[in-house]
């Protein structure tokens, strides 16, 4: 079982088969991946951001800058709110997750235990490939109950 898929980007040419179904331990990893691409409150945090959406809209820029303030503070000083990663740095952390969901891959530009960085755009439209691949098969079963 798998899916077979052809990359469309130039500078890293070949194919990959994906695990389909992703088994769920992957899964676990992938959203795990996904998680720590967000940027994410502390309990706090939390109190403000709700706050933030039950005030109305014209006065919420005073929330938002109350907890701009707060972010700010709590992330310098090691307390649990998270800023999400860069681009660069959550391509980085998903392709972790990928590998748990490849069956084959024969794609020998592209060494996916030792990820090539440039050429960035060509990086950056192969990563979001696979990870469109992939979130592909994950989700499918949300559409369509008998898929
Ligand atoms: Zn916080």
């Amino acid at each position: 079982m798998g899916k077979k898929i052809e990359s469309p980007v130039e500078k890293f040419p070949g194919s990959v088969t994906l695990k389909d179904p992703i088994p769920l331990s992957a899964c676990v990893e992938w959203e795990a991946a996904l998680a720590d691409c967000q940027p994410s409150p502390c309990s706090e945090g939390r109190k403000i951001l709700a706050q933030f959406w039950r005030t109305p809209e014209k006065e919420r820029d005073v929330v938002s800058a109350e907890y701009e303030t707060h972010f700010i503070a709590c992330s310098e000083s090691g307390g649990k709110c998270r800023v999400g990663l860069t681009d660069t740095a959550a391509q980085m952390r998903m392709l972790k997750s990928v590998r748990a969901c490849v069956e084959t891959w024969e794609v020998p530009a592209f060494d996916l235990a030792n990820p090539p960085g440039s050429p960035k755009i060509a990086r950056s439209k192969f990563i979001g490939w696979i990870i469109g691949e992939i979130a592909t098969i994950y989700n499918e079963a949300d559409g369509d109950p008998n898929a």
